[in-house]
């Protein structure tokens, strides 16, 4: 196969559809998305995806790299594998999205908007990661790392975010995600139409959407500000050993959400606010219409701020910190 990226953004299905290495098979399952198997039995099953917002390029890249080397045999895959490039459209236009954003539309979420390409990718997604973890051996370990870059600047330039579940968090997956240098972990908690919520909440995946950096075009990644996060990738690829962890990250939880109702949604913000930027108790937030809403705890931190999104989408999520669990590094 050529380039992974390559075929991805050529748009077209591979001459050869599936083929082998001396240590694993793979095979094209639908546009953008790449079933890679060792030919021994292995315990873990991982749902890598990227580009579900199609301006967010460093982890397509990150992920395509990856791709190369697995068929190319520099690494040698001790996971089953599915790598998915989520709207393979947008990324060639280069947009977050053409219609409507594909991380609002999981769950089935998709049959509440009209028919367009972007819920049927939404539900052809669903299907594929089902598919895949159903396809495991009982007991197999399920892991979905959906890697993205936000819109904004933000004071942790490397963050999680869990989707609301009221199973444990494995200890392992909390492990990789500090050894992948995630400075911060937010934890949900709320169901949301995100992939990750998806995987978590359907097939009992641990499921993480990683933040990494700010969203830039093809080409102009720092690539190096995420050399963490790679590492630990190829650790978990090939079941080496994870980079130190050099800091634990710290941990919020989301303690409200701003939804925008309507054209008269007001976000009190400049346009340059990074993420965690924090505000004092009282502070007006957002207003629409006779709505506000203002800062309720001591000190809240802003997430994801955005007064553009479609009425009836999060404009903002508002984050505590939540430091009760922090466990020391020694624990980690
Ligand atoms: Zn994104």
């Amino acid at each position: 196969m050529q380039p992974f990226l390559t075929t991805v953004l050529s748009g077209q299905t591979p001459l050869h559809p599936c083929g082998e290495t001396t240590g694993l098979q793979w095979q094209w399952r639908d546009e953008g998305i790449l079933h890679l198997e060792p030919k021994h039995r292995v315990q873990q099953a991982l749902v890598l995806s990227c580009g579900i917002h199609g301006n967010e390029t460093a982890p397509v890249e990150i992920v395509a790299q990856l791709v190369d080397k697995l068929l190319q045999g520099a690494l040698a895959l001790e996971v089953r594998l599915l790598v998915i490039t989520g709207n393979p459209a947008a990324l060639r236009a280069g947009k977050r999205y053409k219609e409507y954003d594909i991380n609002r539309m999981f769950s089935g979420r998709w049959q509440r908007f009209q028919d367009c390409a972007e819920a049927r990718r939404a539900w052809q997604l669903e299907q594929a990661v089902e598919r895949f973890f159903m396809a495991g051996e009982a007991g197999e370990s399920r892991w979905h790392l959906d890697l993205h870059t936000a819109i904004r600047g933000s004071w942790h330039p490397r963050f999680g975010v869990l989707p609301f579940t009221t199973r444990p968090w494995p200890e392992d997956f909390m492990h990789w995600l500090a050894a992948a240098g995630m400075e911060a972990l937010v934890f949900h908690r709320a169901p949301a139409g995100t992939f990750a919520h998806f995987s978590s909440d359907k097939l009992a995946a641990a499921s993480c959407t990683l933040e990494l950096g700010k969203a830039l075009p093809f080409g102009e990644n720092d690539l190096s500000q995420f050399q963490a996060t790679e590492q630990a990738l190829v650790a978990l690829l090939t079941q080496g050993t994870l980079p130190e962890v050099t800091q634990a990250p710290l941990r919020y939880r989301v303690a409200q959400q701003l939804t925008r109702e309507s054209e008269r949604f007001v976000l009190h913000m400049s346009a340059d606010t990074l993420n965690f930027t924090a505000f004092p108790q009282g502070t007006l937030l957002a207003e629409e219409g006779d709505k506000q809403y203002f800062v309720r705890q001591a000190r809240e931190y802003v997430l994801f701020p955005n007064p553009n999104v479609a009425p009836g989408l999060r404009a903002g999520l508002m984050l505590v910190e939540d430091n009760s669990h922090n466990s020391s590094l020694g624990m980690l």
